[in-house]
């Protein structure tokens, strides 16, 4: 089998069990990049394996959205409360609403040996990681701004400035990946079929309770607005 096949590395067992114990795998990526589809896709491939991991927030559903479904819909006071009774993973403000995980939903999958699938944004990437939750984090970055703009506008969702503030948004969350240790791998989704599969293979890991594997991540990653070496404006 190749160096990298999980099957091949041994994995802490979960007692009493063969089992290992899973690892939950966090998708992080700028809004219009196809971290949805690329979630959909690992479902539609191998539900048993894993787990949308259902988070919580206090926006208003857009249409076909189902409660508990896509999100659990509640009220900022009624989320707050739960965040001050300690029963979020993780949560952040996101174009001004909350958004969080909840502990016991990603501990049930875990229990269940399945891997957890959390599409969450940097915020609350950085707090999984300092959590200490077993986790294997993926960036999903577009090939290029151009390509994401260009997305960006084929949804067709968004007005000229809805779509400047995704862009600009996008750029922030690129220049995340030089936070040290904060993700295990980056991948480039330049085709959906392509990116799941390597999607795949890093979720064969996660379900193998194996640590990521190094070198993934660029040492450095500079967008081309940042080599001019212009200042905060
Ligand atoms: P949307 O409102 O478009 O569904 O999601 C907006 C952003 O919120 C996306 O970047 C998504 O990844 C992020 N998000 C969704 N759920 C969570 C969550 O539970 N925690 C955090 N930190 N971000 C989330």
């Amino acid at each position: 089998a190749a160096a990298g096949d999980p099957a091949q590395a041994a994995a802490p067992a979960q007692p009493g069990t063969s089992q290992p114990f899973p690892k939950a795998l966090v998708i992080v990526g700028p809004s219009g990049v196809g971290k949805g589809t690329l979630i959909q896709e690992l479902l539609r491939r191998d539900p048993q394996r894993y787990a949308f991991s259902v988070s919580t927030t206090t926006r208003a559903p857009r249409p076909g959205e189902q409660d508990g479904v896509h999100y659990a819909f509640t009220s900022k006071e009624a989320m707050m409360a739960a965040i001050s009774r300690g029963e979020f993973l993780e949560h952040a403000e996101v174009h001004g609403a909350l958004y969080g995980t909840r502990r016991d939903g990603v501990q049930a999958a875990l229990a269940a040996g399945r891997v957890p699938l959390l599409d969450i944004d940097v915020q609350g990437a950085r707090q999984v990681r300092a959590s200490g939750l077993p986790a294997l984090l993926v960036f999903v970055a577009p090939p290029s701004l151009e390509e994401l703009e260009r997305r960006l506008r084929g949804r067709g969702t968004d007005g000229e400035a809805q779509t400047q503030r995704r862009l600009g948004a996008a750029k922030g969350e690129i220049r995340s990946l030089n936070e040290k240790g904060l993700y295990d791998y980056l991948l480039i989704n330049e085709g959906l079929g392509e990116t799941a599969d390597a999607l795949a293979r890093i979720a064969a890991r996660a379900a193998a309770g194996l640590d990521a594997e190094p070198g993934h991540v660029p040492e450095r990653v500079i967008l081309e607005d940042d080599a001019d070496g212009g200042g905060e404006g």
